[in-house]
């Protein structure tokens, strides 16, 4: 089970760093283009950067529901100490509180 879990996180944080690349190689090819006027081009560029670091938020929070797999307490509440719902963690596998904690 766990490490079906750690399988499917690392498997996302591949992603999302292909993601975070592929970012930045628009950042790279716009630069180059002269088909943009300068307003267009730096709302591009806060779409972009808006992408970029919510890929990098995603990928540290997958890294520390890693870290917490391999320390045997993924999956409980940093807060209140009980086990997070099967159901929230479904939603949201990086969950670090229960639902009631979150709130
Ligand atoms: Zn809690």
């Amino acid at each position: 089970m766990s490490e079906q879990l750690k399988t499917q996180f690392t498997q996302r944080i591949v992603e999302l760093q292909h993601r975070v690349d592929s970012i930045h190689q628009d950042f790279a090819s716009g630069r180059d283009a002269d088909w943009a006027e300068q307003a267009g081009e730096r709302e591009n560029d806060e779409v972009l950067n808006a992408l970029e670091s919510e890929a990098r938020v995603e990928i540290q929070k997958l890294s520390n529901a890693i870290t917490r797999i391999n320390n045997g307490d993924y999956g409980i509440c940093q807060t209140c100490g009980e086990n997070i719902a099967k159901q929230r963690l479904q939603v949201q596998p990086a969950a670090i509180k229960c639902i009631v904690c979150a709130d």
